[in-house]
């Protein structure tokens, strides 16, 4: 439990003792969901959010808006921008940020897999929802010279997240305001 992430050796043993405490019915039910899940979760082929089947609940969605694509990091930010409940574009999920300290390299992520997406010329606006720390910049600054060569609106958020600050913690007001003071890039 001491290996989850945020949970500290207090918490951890707080845990154990909750499952020790419930049925063995319910810590069944609970431990095979998470095997099942973990076994079945893929990545969706075209916006490579994670998905239960090759497109996403979202790319198979008709009734959202094709000309906006919201490129984000994770899948995780993907869930923090849906539940503001005001986003109805599509996504493409990059899979990390730049960082040549750890090794990542623009090749390393989706890039190439959104520029392909582009030239299908269906999408007429970007909205960039990137982190805005020093990998996020340097991500930033790269997507900018790639979107370069296409004639669309590109817009990143501003207003509403602080600096340093992580668009998975945001809390709905914030994101939301953000996306409404996205600034041209
Ligand atoms: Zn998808």
């Amino acid at each position: 439990m001491a290996k989850l992430p945020s949970v500290g050796k207090k918490s951890a043993q707080r845990l154990a003792f909750h499952f020790l405490s419930q049925t063995q019915d319910v810590v069944d039910q609970l431990a095979e969901t998470m095997v099942r899940t973990r076994r079945n979760i893929r990545y969706c082929d075209t916006c490579f959010n994670i998905s239960l089947s090759e497109r996403c609940h979202i790319c198979s969605d008709a009734g959202r808006d094709e000309h906006v694509l919201c490129v984000v990091s994770e899948p995780r930010d993907v869930f923090s921008v849906e539940r503001t409940h005001h986003y109805h574009g599509h996504y493409h999920v990059l899979g990390g940020l730049i960082s040549p300290l750890d090794g990542i390299h623009p090749e390393v992520l989706r890039i190439q897999e959104l520029v392909e997406r582009l030239r299908s010329g269906t999408f007429t606006e970007i909205i960039l929802a990137i982190n805005p720390t020093v990998e996020g910049d340097a991500t930033l600054l790269y997507l900018n010279s790639v979107l370069a060569s296409f004639q669309i609106k590109t817009t990143k958020l501003a207003y509403g997240l602080p600096m340093g600050g992580d668009i998975e913690y945001a809390d709905e007001l914030t994101l939301q305001q953000a996306f409404h003071g996205r600034t041209g890039i």
